[in-house]
C-alpha cells in the first residue's frame, strides 16, 4: 500500500505533485525506500562523531542538483537498493548496537515518510539521537513533519544568491526556501545542548561549506544567521573541504579547491557574530574539524 504522501509528491520546494507509486520525481525516486550506505562515519564535526562515529545511512536519491557533489553517484544516478520499512529500523537499531553516537539520515528528505515509519519502529529501543543532515532546501512543512522525531538538525546553508544557487544546485529559490527552514529547525529543537560525554544530543549545528570565488555570498549567508540567531542559539560549520567532484569541471570558476584567502575571509565574518563552531584545517587532506573557532569554546 503506497503512502500518502508519496502519491502526490510535495515533499520538497520542487512539489512536483507526481505519483511516486509509478513515476520518479525531480529527486529520482519512486516509492521504493532505497539507500545506498549505512554504517559508522568518522568525518562528521567532533560533537556528531565522537570517537565511535555517526551511525550513517545515505538515501538515494536528491532534491538538489549541485554540479559538484561528492555523492553524485548515490544522490544523481540512483546507485543504492531497495529495502522495506521494517529493515530500514533494523539498520537503525544495528548502528546503535555498533556503538554510534547517534543517528545520522544523510538527504533523507524523498523518503521522510518512510524514516518515520521507521523510526516509529524502532523508538522503543532507539537511545542515541537523531541527526538530519541535509542540504537545507526543506520545506516547512515537511521540517515540521519531522518535530519530535529529529533531535539535531545539521543542513548546510549553501547560497545566498538565487544567480549561484540555479547555477550550481539547479534551485533558484534556494535561499528564500531555506532560510524559512533553517529558522522552523531551530525553533523545534532549541539551543544547542551537549551531554557528559561532550557530544551534541539537541540543536541546529549549521554547516557552511564554501565555493571558490563565492566569499561574498557566503558572507551574505553569516550576515542573516547573524541577524537571525543569538549566538547561542546555533552551532556553525564553516567548511573548506570543497574538491571539484562530479561536473565541476564544467564551471571553471569553481574548478578549483578554495584558497586560504577566501577561507580565512569567511571565518572572519562568523567570528563576527560571536557563534560557537567548528572550522576545517586547510592543509589537512582528509578537511578535518578544528574545534573550536578561534577564541570561541564548545562546552
Ligand atoms: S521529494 Fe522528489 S518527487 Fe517529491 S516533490 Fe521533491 S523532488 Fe518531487
Amino acid at each position: 500500500m503506497p503512502m500518502r504522501d508519496y502519491l502526490n509528491c510535495e515533499l520538497c520546494p520542487r512539489r512536483c505533485g507526481v505519483d511516486r507509486s509509478v513515476k520518479k520525481g525531480f529527486c529520482g525516486q519512486t516509492d521504493a525506500l532505497r539507500i545506498a550506505r549505512a554504517g559508522l562515519h568518522l568525518w562528521e564535526e567532533p560533537c556528531i562523531s565522537g570517537i565511535r562515529g555517526s551511525g550513517t545511512v545515505f538515501f538515494s536519491g536528491c532534491t538538489l542538483r549541485c554540479c559538484f557533489c561528492q555523492n553524485y553517484e548515490i544522490s544523481q544516478e540512483n546507485k543504492g537498493y531497495n529495502i522495506s520499512v521494517d529493515e530500514l529500523a533494523d539498520i537503525f537499531l544495528d548502528l546503535q548496537e555498533q556503538g554510534a553516537h547517534n543517528l545520522n539520515l544523510v538527504s533523507p528528505t524523498q523518503f521522510v515518510p518512510s524514516m518515520i515509519k521507521a523510526l516509529d519502529i524502532a523508538k522503543p529501543r532507539l537511545k542515541i539521537p537523531v541527526v538530519c543532515n541535509c542540504g537545507g532546501y526543506e520545506r516547512v512543512e515537511t521540517v515540521k513533519m519531522l518535530d519530535g522525531y529529529v533531535n539535531i538538525w545539521l543542513p548546510d546553508l549553501k547560497y545566498f544568491s538565487p544567480e549561484a544557487s540555479k547555477r550550481y544546485s539547479l534551485a533558484e529559490d534556494y535561499f528564500e526556501v531555506a532560510s524559512r527552514a533553517v529558522k522552523q529547525m531551530q525553533k523545534q529543537v532549541g539551543k544547542p545542548v551537549f551531554g557528559e560525554d561532550g557530544l551534541l544530543k539537541k540543536g541546529v549545528l549549521m554547516r557552511h561549506l564554501l565555493l571558490p570565488t563565492l566569499r561574498h555570498d557566503s558572507a551574505e549567508v553569516i550576515r542573516f544567521l547573524g541577524e537571525s540567531f543569538d549566538p547561542d542559539d546555533i552551532l556553525l560549520s564553516v567548511m573548506s573541504q570543497y574538491t571539484p567532484m562530479n561536473r565541476a569541471k564544467d564551471y571553471p570558476e569553481i574548478n578549483r579547491r578554495i584558497s586560504t584567502f577566501e577561507y580565512n575571509y569567511v571565518l572572519g565574518e562568523a567570528e563576527k557574530y560571536g557563534f560557537e563552531g567548528y572550522s576545517q584545517e586547510r592543509d589537512s587532506a582528509n578537511g578535518c574539524y578544528v574545534p573550536p573557532f578561534e577564541g570561541e569554546k564548545i562546552p
